[in-house]
């Protein structure tokens, strides 16, 4: 068997499948290593289902990378029996001094969206499950959604595939040495080179990059998703929309009840730091697992706050400035980097995995990805620096 590859797609989840898709289709010779079986839930992506806001509140820049992101969903979504997308909508909402609810009205305009500006009341009126307080504001894009995140990498991964890229699953990639103009990358017991190298690592990647001399500041939390019965008749994903609070009392986002599985909420803000090794995956160790998201359905959604169906974890990787890290890393420009999608990063799978494998054959993209620099000051703070 030859194991000489164009490149080597170090992470097969959210952001390292869709590259080796995109790359598949460009017909570069593509082999994906994963240190699980893809979907799966040890990393980022597990939970059945991701949001996709346009109007992103965490910032104008971000937009257009949403927009592109769901054009490409959209054409994804053209290839496949499985449900990659639901429209249903997306509310994000808190006071009207929240900067995330200013920001994500500021780019729905900037960029032309069909968005709407709400006040509490209109809100509660609209969706009679919603009990906003009287000084909160929402902005409401009716385009926004749900993605199936387990069905969009299995989507991916048959497509690539079937395009004569190669995947290797349960196999830990165990050490990388880096040459001038190659790699060479290692498994227990295989070894394979390649011209360019893609690490997209997920929770992983703070040690994955810094066996590559790239000693940036991600850290990986614990965070906790539930489901709750609900009354189906005020939030169903017929009527009832994907919702974003970014509260006083913490910031929660979830998804209205999809065949019947009840209301999903977790909490964005406020998880724990953990090595993705030595986390504790059980629901329920600790009492804010289930406490901050009933807390949050009962002052603002009473009707979702039934008996909890289900509940699991799952890992956020965040920068210091909640950025992502997209770019070639700073000293070998034949290796990219996708890092750091601090709790945000799914819906944008698609856009960057498309951005990933323009870098690593053409060395760069026309997305304006400066935001993402691998080079930015951020992410090095004294702490890191060796
Ligand atoms: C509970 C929860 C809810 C979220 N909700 C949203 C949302 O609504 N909208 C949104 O846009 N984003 C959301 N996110 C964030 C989003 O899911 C993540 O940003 C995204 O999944 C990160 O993708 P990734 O490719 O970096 O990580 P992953 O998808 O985890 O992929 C990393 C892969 O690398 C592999 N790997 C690691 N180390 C190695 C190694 N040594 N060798 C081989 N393979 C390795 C792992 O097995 C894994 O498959 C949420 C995240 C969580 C946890």
């Amino acid at each position: 068997m030859n194991h000489h590859y164009e490149v080597i797609v170090v992470g097969a989840g959210s952001m390292g499948m869709a590259a080796g898709y995109y790359l598949s289709r460009k017909g570069v010779r593509t082999l994906m290593i994963d240190a699980f079986d893809p979907p799966h839930s040890n990393g980022s992506h597990s939970g059945d289902t991701r949001l996709i806001r346009h109007a992103c509140g965490e910032g104008p820049a971000y937009a257009p990378l949403a927009l592109r992101a769901q054009t490409l969903w959209d054409d994804l979504a053209a290839k496949t029996s499985e449900t990659i997308f639901r429209k249903t909508g997306v509310l994000t909402f808190g006071p009207a001094s929240s900067p995330f609810v200013k920001q994500a009205i500021d780019s729905g305009h900037t960029w032309d969206m069909d968005i709407e500006t709400l006040s509490a009341g209109e809100v509660n009126e609209r969706w009679p499950g919603m009990a906003l307080d009287d000084a909160d504001i929402a902005c409401y894009e009716p385009d926004g959604g749900v993605l199936f995140s387990d069905n969009c990498i299995r989507t991916f991964r048959r497509l690539a595939l079937d395009n004569g890229a190669e995947l290797k699953t349960d196999a830990p990639v165990t050490n990388i040495d880096v040459a001038a103009d190659s790699v060479t990358v290692e498994t227990d017991g295989e070894v394979f080179t390649a011209e360019q190298l893609i690490v997209s690592g997920g929770a992983w990647n703070k040690k994955i990059l810094s066996d590559l001399k790239m000693n940036i500041a991600v850290q990986a939390s614990r965070r906790t998703i539930a489901w709750f019965k609900s009354n189906d008749l005020l939030y169903k994903a017929d009527t009832f929309p994907g919702f974003f609070g970014d509260l006083p009392s913490g910031v929660f986002y979830g998804f209205p009840s999809i065949d019947g599985a009840g209301v999903k909420v977790g909490r964005y803000d406020n998880g724990d730091d953990a090595e993705p090794e030595c986390i504790n995956r059980e629901f329920g160790i600790y009492d804010k697992d289930e406490g901050d998201v009933r807390g949050f359905l009962d002052a603002y959604m009473p009707e979702a706050s039934g008996r909890m169906n289900a509940g699991s974890t799952c890992l956020f990787t965040n920068t210091p400035d909640e950025n992502f890290v997209i770019d070639l890393h700073p000293e070998h420009s034949h290796i990219a980097i996708a890092a750091g999608f601090s709790g945000h990063g799914y819906k944008f799978s698609t856009a960057v995995g498309e951005i990933l494998s323009e870098l690593v054959t053409e060395g760069t993209t026309e997305q304006d990805i400066s935001l993402f620099s691998a080079k930015r000051p951020a992410l090095y703070p004294e702490s890191v620096r060796t």
